[in-house]
């Protein structure tokens, strides 16, 4: 179906072509076309052919399928700009309008510091791979009954030269909009997995969770390299886990659910990430091959005995537990929270109370001296 709206959206734009002789059109890649006209045509005039051209639904297996278009402008100043540049404003307007919710946006000027700077930053990821400036921090997740730590999670971060440390919200979802996440999860995985290996090694075990992007789900192959590359660090599978954000599982799930069985075929174990913020299917949660959920800091900030919030954390643990699920609570930042998670029963807790995520020696030092954490 997507194909198919595709071909009908490349149908439409040439038909805008064909009104104006001196214009044309080509597929850049996936969802994105681009119009080249010359500056003798209004802009105004091409607007109107465009929102013509998309005014009806596309007819697509007998069904009436609405196409909205994004677009993002960009028109050349008196001076000679080239075309390279004025695609690349292009793209910085289209990123901008999707920032702001609107479907059609001029270049400006402004736009510059903020969407630039994003797009700079994304070229500078790959070398930020290559001349080592990703960090892995640990953070435990504690086991509330008796205080230990037999699981981590691997968050990154980006050392970088000029602007310091950068946290993963400030480019991931960038990496992940433009695939160059693929480079970032392999990062994160060796360096999982070595360390994983290392801690065996050493006689004192520690699973490692590592964060999947669904761009990592969708790409063929993933399953099948990761346990390769398992093999080649020499890492028992079953010390890494993989989280996946219940938002990211829901929005291909065949193809999620597909991914998730090959990795746990190959040993690895699974976790739902950031649960009760997307919208899962009961029934899916129950065919995936998790063994572990963990629920949103959001439903955990703030939450005090009796109070609704604390019904809502509990019948949700409740329900982990009746899908043979392991529930980690995200988020514990203070005693209360801390001491509500283990009264209703919360298997795990994450969080700034115990401890907020660290370079490997300091997580090390942590756990020799924090351990039992019991409060
Ligand atoms: P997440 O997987 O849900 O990770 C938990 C986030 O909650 C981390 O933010 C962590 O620092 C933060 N956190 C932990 N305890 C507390 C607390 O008590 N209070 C509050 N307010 N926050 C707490 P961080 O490290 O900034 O990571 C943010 C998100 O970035 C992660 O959310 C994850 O989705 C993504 N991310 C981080 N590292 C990677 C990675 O290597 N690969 C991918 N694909 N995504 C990553
Ligand atoms: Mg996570
Ligand atoms: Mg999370």
């Amino acid at each position: 179906l997507g194909d198919q709206i595709l071909k009908e959206t490349g149908r439409r734009l040439q038909a805008v072509c064909k009104v104006h002789a001196a214009a044309c059109v080509g597929r850049m890649h996936a969802d994105q076309f681009c119009l080249v006209f010359p500056s003798d045509i209004s802009l105004a005039a091409m607007r109107e052919e465009v929102d013509y051209a998309f005014n009806s639904p596309a007819e697509i297996e007998g069904q009436a399928v609405d196409i909205t278009l994004a677009v993002g402008v960009a028109l050349p100043p008196a001076d000679n700009t080239t075309m390279a540049q004025l695609l690349r404003n292009a793209e910085i307007a289209l990123d901008a309008g999707r920032t702001q919710h609107r479907n059609w946006l001029m270049y400006q000027q402004e736009m510059e510091t903020s969407q630039r700077a994003d797009l700079d930053l994304l070229s500078e990821l790959k070398r930020a791979v290559e001349q080592n400036e990703l960090r892995l921090y640990l953070q435990p997740k504690v086991r509330l009954s008796d205080g230990t730590v037999g699981s981590a999670e691997a968050l990154v971060r980006w050392e970088h030269p000029r602007r310091g440390m950068i946290p993963p919200g400030d480019f991931v979802p960038f990496a992940e909009k433009t695939g160059r996440i693929t480079l970032l999860t392999r990062w994160v995985l060796e360096h999982a997995m070595r360390l994983a290996a290392s801690y065996r090694a050493l006689g004192r075990p520690l699973q490692i969770s590592v964060n999947l992007s669904t761009f990592d789900l969708g790409e063929t192959g993933f399953a099948a390299r990761t346990a390769i590359l398992a093999h080649e660090v020499g890492v028992d599978p079953g010390d890494i886990r993989f989280e996946i954000t219940e938002s990211g599982a829901m929005q291909d799930p065949a193809s999620a659910l597909e991914v998730m069985n090959a990795l746990r075929t190959s040993g690895f174990s699974l976790s739902i990430d950031d649960f009760g913020t997307g919208y899962s299917s009961l029934a899916y949660l129950q065919k995936m091959p998790v063994a572990e959920l963990k629920i949103d800091r959001a439903f955990v900030r703030n939450v005090r005995p009796g109070s609704d919030g604390a019904a809502l954390l509990e019948s949700t643990i409740a329900m982990g537990h009746r899908l043979g699920l392991t529930v980690v609570a995200e988020g514990a930042e203070d005693a209360e929270e801390w001491s509500l998670l283990r009264a209703i029963g919360c298997d795990y807790a994450q969080g700034w109370f115990a401890a907020a995520p660290m370079p490997v020696p300091e997580f090390d030092r942590w756990c020799a001296t924090q351990l039992p954490f019991v409060r």
